[in-house]
């Protein structure tokens, strides 16, 4: 699976950097279940639920993704702009 922008978590970002990126939702919710956007998980068995101290609820996380830092549905991920790192390329008119 191909992104348009590499996805990172608010931790991985240097705070001065943060307004380059657009917020992502990081977990959606589909008709079969919730869908990882970092990793493209979407086997239940590989998200849990837990106390989450941030926001004080019961929140959804990856459990695929915690090993390169948790991705957990109310934090959004950061995807870096590809307006502002890559030169675009014009698409010749046909
Ligand atoms: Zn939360
Ligand atoms: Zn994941």
């Amino acid at each position: 699976m191909k992104h348009a922008g590499k996805l990172l978590l608010s931790q991985e970002i240097p705070p001065e950097e943060l307004h380059e990126y657009t917020p992502v939702p990081s977990i959606q919710k589909k008709s079969f279940g919730h869908q990882c956007l970092r990793c493209g998980n979407t086997k239940s068995y590989l998200f849990g639920h837990m106390p989450h101290a941030a926001c004080g609820k019961e929140c959804l996380y990856c459990r695929q993704c915690i090993q390169m830092g948790r991705v957990i549905e109310c934090e959004p991920l950061y995807e870096a702009d590809p307006g502002c790192e890559w030169p675009r390329y014009q698409e010749p008119l046909q």
